[in-house]
């Protein structure tokens, strides 16, 4: 049972999130840029988030050509030239509250990889058609060109199986993250906001009573729930959001990371990409980041769970050793999982009321580092 202390000191808020990834606390931030005044408490159910915005691979990144081409083909040419500027805005508003330094940006660019698997035959053609076709839809974005294609011999020169590479698109733009030091870096930028972070404490229900709401939660001590009571709540648990509103149009969906050892005299920096984003890897100093690979088994990795796909992480050690370091040993030193979430059609996120003080921000497929901090800036906009 609450003490009368409690009741008065802790449990009333003005705004209430559930969720503190990048997504929670961006939207409690741009509320508490708004309104200094007012109270806002996040709700998180890991010690530290745990979900996706720890995990990722750390590209500030905006879609390759053959991204946005297969987006295109779902979502057509508004709508992706739309989220790429919402991806591309979330990023300068990130860089702009926790600095270049405090988000370890590291301007490397990144490339896509066109493989010569015959089966990309059909895709590969129709990127290095289109290379200027999507250049002149994002130059209002970028204000300048955004992808060229780079020399062939560049293949060999960043070390890579020539024999499986046909040819790489690079863009200037894109551009590599700490993820650890920036999610840091965003906690404490909430927490100097005066915004309170509960963590431990797992959101099980949200009842909207019309003048407040009431956010039930477990994991309390005493073992009894703790019911907060809050004017307006944003729910950002991404591919968590099922188990609190079953009824909404989202998956989740795993993605597994490994990094290798540092390795001597590693041949490239930067971000990459191929497969159509399904794979990704990175420098990180003289180390590789790796991931990807979801697409080999959708189905089991349509999931919350943490553990690792062994089929997957065999297929990402085989890309390593046969595609992109082909011609140095190299160890791996740890593997990980974080859960990201799909659904609808196409890639634009869930920004929805839930009811008249709840809204739903949420839904950021695998691009969610460089959207994370607009989509925050929305979900404030509607409750404020
Ligand atoms: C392996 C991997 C690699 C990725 N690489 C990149 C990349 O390089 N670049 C990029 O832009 N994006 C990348 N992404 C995607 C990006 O990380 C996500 O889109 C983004 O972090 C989503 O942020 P979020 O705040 O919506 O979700 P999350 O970070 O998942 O935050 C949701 C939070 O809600 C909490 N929560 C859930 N349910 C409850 C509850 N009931 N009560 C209380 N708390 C709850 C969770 O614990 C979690 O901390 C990657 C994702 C993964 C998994």
């Amino acid at each position: 049972m609450l003490s009368f202390w409690e009741q008065q000191s802790f449990i009333k808020y003005d705004y209430l999130i559930v969720g503190s990834g990048i997504v929670g606390l961006s939207t409690a931030a741009s509320i508490k840029e708004k309104e200094p005044q007012a109270t806002v408490l996040v709700l998180e159910r890991g010690i530290f988030p745990t979900g996706a915005s720890t995990k990722n691979a750390g590209f500030g990144c905006f879609g390759s050509v053959t991204e946005l081409l297969s987006d295109i083909d779902v979502m057509g040419e508004e709508n992706v030239v739309k989220l790429v500027t919402r991806r591309w805005k979330g990023l300068h508003k990130l860089e702009q509250r926790l600095g270049a330094e405090g988000i370890g940006r590291k301007n490397f660019g990144g490339t896509e990889l066109l493989l010569k698997d015959k089966k990309y035959k059909d895709l590969n053609e129709r990127a290095l058609a289109n290379i200027e076709s999507i250049n002149r839809l994002l130059t209002p974005v970028f204000g300048k060109k955004v992808f060229e294609q780079l020399p062939t011999q560049k293949i060999a020169d960043l070390g890579f199986d020539a024999s499986q590479v046909a040819h790489l698109i690079f863009t200037p733009f894109e551009f590599q993250i700490h993820t650890g030091d920036m999610m840091r870096a965003l906690l404490e930028y909430t927490m100097k906001l005066g915004i309170k972070i509960i963590n431990g404490c797992e959101v099980s229900a949200i009842e909207d009573q019309g003048n407040r709401v009431t956010v039930h939660t477990k994991g309390h001590v005493s073992a009894s729930e703790v019911g907060f009571e809050a004017k307006k709540v944003a729910v950002c648990t991404n591919g968590f959001t099922r188990k609190l509103l079953p009824d909404l149009d989202i998956q989740p969906g795993r993605g597994i990371v490994m990094v290798t050892e540092p390795i001597e005299g590693l041949p490239f920096k930067g971000t990459y990409h191929f497969d159509e984003g399904y794979y990704y890897f990175r420098n990180f100093g003289e180390r590789i980041i790796f991931g990807g690979g979801r697409n080999l088994d959708k189905a089991t990795e349509t999931t919350t769970d943490f553990d690792l796909n062994k089929l997957i992480t065999q297929d990402l050690i085989e890309k390593l050793t046969h595609l992109i370091l082909p011609h140095q040993p190299f160890e791996v030193a740890h593997t990980w999982a974080g859960i990201m979430a799909f659904g609808g059609q196409g890639k634009t996120p869930i920004l929805q009321p839930v009811s008249d003080n709840v809204m739903v921000g949420t839904r950021l497929n695998g691009m969610g580092v460089a959207l994370g901090s607009t989509l925050g800036e929305e979900i404030a906009a509607e409750l404020i």
